[in-house]
């Protein structure tokens, strides 16, 4: 009986059954008491508040096709998902909610909210999983973790009290970002510096005690003068020798300042003095340090001036501005204001321009946590895909600053300390504590701020196993074997995570990191939603079907390069995936439901074909370049192989050629299109099950079916060889038919010009396929080209064709297709000369690259003979 499929392939009924069927069998969990060797991928979590855009898919496909190509190669694979908390961006969300009720978190009360964004995250958080599954990755779904679970608060818990006991952890009055918008501290990550038009206040400061005397400074903020305490000059700067030591007033606050002498002050700049705001400003922080400066705050969290801002006390920083420039100018102290360009620090978050404030935050001390860190990628125990991240990674990590890991949330991880209220002692604990550590009293109170969301996600390569405990799940999937992320987070994450496992672990959290590219659209514009030129991977996947995307995804991400995403990609896949369903429905004609998988050594011992053999090499061939591409994270170069031995080899000459004898090429066919599919699966998991269930197979799924393997018998160079020449041969003939308009139903007779054996046992042994495929009926041999004007001629590797057209041409016709093609091959000899005439080229490339030029060149340089003297013979 005959295995029937549908004619068209429909990605929507296919992907959702195979998904579930999946699922519901288990083939995508991990075995933590297997002795396979393991392979572990941690997904970078995607936030609560999010939902699967094209970056995610990203992503996700080169993951997934790692992670399915190991499963099938017999490793025991985890892929664990899960998602973060996201503090600062899921507070905005819920809170977003309770403005158009008309309400703040305050109305509701710290419990009530947080309680509210579980019932959020409960409703909504799991879209993004379910969108994951949509697109076919392989997740271990029993092992899906949250940042906030029970388990992972715990080892949050146990890595803040550790860093605490070892001194890694303080709290301390410094100077922070502080977004007035969200009322919180923000890292220096997450203030983002954008170019701002501004204007340059040069203000007048009086020297005490000489009348009329000045010193001149100039701010991009002069609100912030309120809270100056020293104006700044430069050791060596000769205009101030009369000043330095001095004292000036500063006007407004009729309060005595100091003029100091810095280094960190550039002369070059201005005037060459500059007012200090040790509360205000993180250069004039350090000065305020170095000095003993007074820090005065006259800005508040709410961005409202302080008591400290005397009169101005109340106001809005922007108010404030506007009155501070009025009151000097009205006493002749603003010199003048320019326009000024320049970058400020903006609420990555929220937008809101961020303002540096002192406040008393928790700090990591990072520098004892960074050392082991770089040295864990200098020595090459963590390696970056592609290498050159390396560098920024290093940039990074040695300019590195203390981490300010307190937030004023109340969605997050709280912070574990207690400050006693009878003798001001902190108790940081792991469990949570009711009576003072050093006085036993139970006035305490719990700080009411949590942790910087990376804090937790930094913990994720081991706190998703169970750390602290020692669990079956460390033991066997700690480390993992590669981080899949975008350039993006390299930062806030990548390098957090290499620096707490190396502290908590004792070992780094995976070997390799690979760098992907942002998709960008066709134009490679950056997707934005302003832009409008957002793509919705769920949108396309409907369009296109999964496979077609994944594939197009794959094929375009290659290392060190952002992808780029058309409709034209997605579109050729689209027609890719159509080009295996009707290989498959071709084959489903010729197979029985009693037919079986032939095994290599079963297969080699049938008939074996002159196309039978070359296609197993073929096969093999493009078996040995996959996989080499694919150990190097060259899904790019892995999936153009595969596409192209599908596509232009196996569909379009092998099994045009076997339908001269279908039957003896059954083995074969079974064979090849079997190790094709399997081959695709990592990169198309939906059409390659559904095909591979339909025709002959061993095995459940094709999920755990082994993935091919290189086995070098099957290579035959020289048959390779063969079949290039007659697909050049049959090629030629088809172009002189198509250019001559010859009718397709007319076959044409041809003569070959070779002396050469080889050749001519070649045509007698391919004469059958050159003949169908060609439209040929008779091949002459001969010694050297006719004198035929009425034939059209070619060259092919090393031989000249002539197919007599005495009665469809036209000389003139022809001669113009002869000059044209003389005209394309002196181009590529002129393209090859200037190359190779190119002493950089040439010293620069490799040697093989040059040699390769060479004999090109010697090949064009024959062929423009044999056209110009065939274009003459027409003369
Ligand atoms: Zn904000
Ligand atoms: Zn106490």
């Amino acid at each position: 009986m005959k295995v029937e499929i549908s004619k068209t392939y429909n990605p929507q009924e296919v992907e959702g059954r195979w998904y579930a069927w999946w699922e519901s069998n288990g083939y995508f969990r991990a075995d933590a008491h297997s002795n396979r060797p393991s392979f572990v991928i941690m997904i970078p979590p995607p936030n609560v508040t999010g939902s699967l855009h094209i970056g995610h898919m990203v992503n996700d496909t080169i993951q997934d096709v790692l992670v399915r190509r190991k499963r099938m190669q017999g490793y025991n694979t985890l892929w664990l998902p899960g998602m973060d908390h996201a503090g600062i961006a899921t507070q905005n969300v819920v809170e977003r909610q309770l403005a158009a009720e008309g309400l703040t978190r305050h109305d509701l009360g710290r419990e009530k909210f947080v309680e509210r964004v579980w019932e959020w995250k409960k409703q909504s958080g799991g879209t993004i999983l379910r969108q994951i599954r949509r697109i076919g990755a392989s997740c271990d779904w029993s092992r899906e973790r949250f940042t906030l679970d029970e388990g992972l608060s715990r080892a949050v818990r146990e890595v803040f009290v550790s860093l605490y006991d070892d001194g890694l952890i303080y709290r301390g009055n410094r100077l922070i970002n502080w977004c007035p918008r969200c009322m919180t501290a923000l890292s220096d990550l997450e203030t983002k510096y954008l170019p701002v038009d501004a204007k340059l206040y040069h203000l007048r400061y009086p020297v005490k005690g000489r009348p009329g005397e000045f010193v001149e400074v100039a701010t991009t903020r002069p609100e912030t003068m309120l809270g100056d305490s020293a104006v700044a000059v430069h050791p060596a700067d000769e205009r101030y020798n009369g000043l330095r030591g001095g004292t000036l007033v500063l006007p407004l606050m009729n309060r005595d300042i100091p003029v100091i002498s810095d280094d960190a002050v550039d002369p070059k700049f201005g005037t060459g003095a500059v007012k200090v705001t040790p509360a205000h400003d993180p250069v004039d922080f350090e000065m305020g340090q170095r000095h003993s400066l007074q820090r005065i705050s006259v800005i508040g969290e709410d961005a409202k001036m302080t008591a400290e801002a005397g009169a101005y006390s109340g106001l809005d920083r922007v108010e404030a501005r506007k009155r501070v420039i009025a009151d000097l100018e009205a006493q002749g102290l603003v010199s003048r204001i320019e326009p000024f360009q320049h970058n400020v620090g903006h609420c990555d978050r929220c937008g809101t321009i961020v303002e540096p404030l002192l406040s008393t935050q928790w700090f990591v001390k990072i520098q004892p946590l960074a050392d082991p860190a770089i040295r864990a990628v200098e020595d090459g125990r963590v390696r970056f895909v592609p290498g050159n991240w390396a560098k920024t990674y290093f940039e990074w990590m040695y300019n590195i600053r203390d981490w300010c890991i307190s937030r004023q949330l109340w969605w997050g991880h709280r912070i574990p300390a207690w400050y006693c209220g009878d003798c001001s002692e902190i108790t940081v604990s792991r469990t949570d504590v009711t009576a003072c550590s050093k006085c036993g009293s139970g006035n305490i109170r719990q700080d009411s701020d949590v942790l910087d969301t990376w804090f937790s996600s930094g913990l994720w390569p081991f706190s998703t196993l169970g750390w602290p405990e020692k669990t079956e799940d460390l033991k066997a999937f700690y480390p993992g074997s590669v981080l899949v992320t975008a350039y993006d987070i390299i930062f806030f994450w990548v390098a957090r995570m290499i620096m707490f496992s190396l502290k908590f672990m004792k070992d780094a959290p995976f070997p390799d990191v690979y760098i992907h590219g942002l998709v960008r659209d066709a134009d490679k514009q950056k997707m934005s939603k302003s832009k409008g030129n957002v793509i919705d991977p769920l949108g396309i996947c409907d369009q296109y079907g999964t496979d077609a995307v994944r594939f197009a995804l794959a094929r375009m991400a290659a290392p060190g390069t952002d992808i780029t995403v058309s409709e034209d990609h997605l579109e050729s896949y689209r027609a890719f995936a159509t080009k295996i369903w009707n290989a498959g429905r071709f084959i489903l004609r010729y197979v029985d439901e009693s037919d079986r998988l032939p095994s290599l050594a079963e297969l080699k011992q049938s008939d074996l074909s002159l196309v039978d053999r070359w296609i197993l090499s073929r096969l093999n061939r493009t078996i040995q370049e996959a996989n080499a591409s694919l150990d190097q994270y060259q899904l790019h170069e892995a999936a153009r192989t595969i596409y192209r031995f599908f596509w232009h080899e196996f569909c379009d000459w092998y099994l045009e050629m076997i339908k001269l004898h279908p039957e003896q090429s059954k083995p074969t066919l079974l064979y090849v299109f079997e190790s094709a599919l399997r081959l695709l699966h990592p990169f198309m998991p939906f059409i390659t099950e559904e095909l591979w269930q339909s025709i002959p197979h061993k095995g459940e799924t094709i999920v755990l079916a082994e993935y091919p393997e290189f086995g070098p018998e099957l290579l035959d160079t020289r048959i390779e060889k063969h079949i290039e020449i007659v697909q050049e041969l049959i090629t030629k003939v088809r172009n002189i038919r198509s250019e001559m308009n010859v009718e397709s139903k007319k076959e044409v007779a041809i003569r070959v010009a070779t002396t050469d054996a080889e050749i001519v046992d070649l045509l007698e042994e391919a004469r059958a396929y050159i003949f169908r495929l060609g439209r040929v009926s008779k091949i002459d041999v001969i010694s050297a080209l006719s004198a035929d004007k009425l034939a059209a001629q070619a060259v092919v590797a090393g031989f000249a064709l002539e197919v007599p057209l005495a009665d469809l041409i036209d000389a003139d016709a022809e001669r113009a297709r002869l000059t044209k093609e003389a005209e394309k091959i002196r181009r590529e000899i002129d393209g090859l000369d200037r190359t190779l005439s190119n002493t950089r080229f040439i010293e620069r490339a490799p040697k093989e690259v040059v040699e390769e030029n060479r004999r090109r060149l010697a090949d064009y340089r024959e062929q423009a003979a044999k056209l110009t003297a065939a274009i003459e013979r027409l003369n």
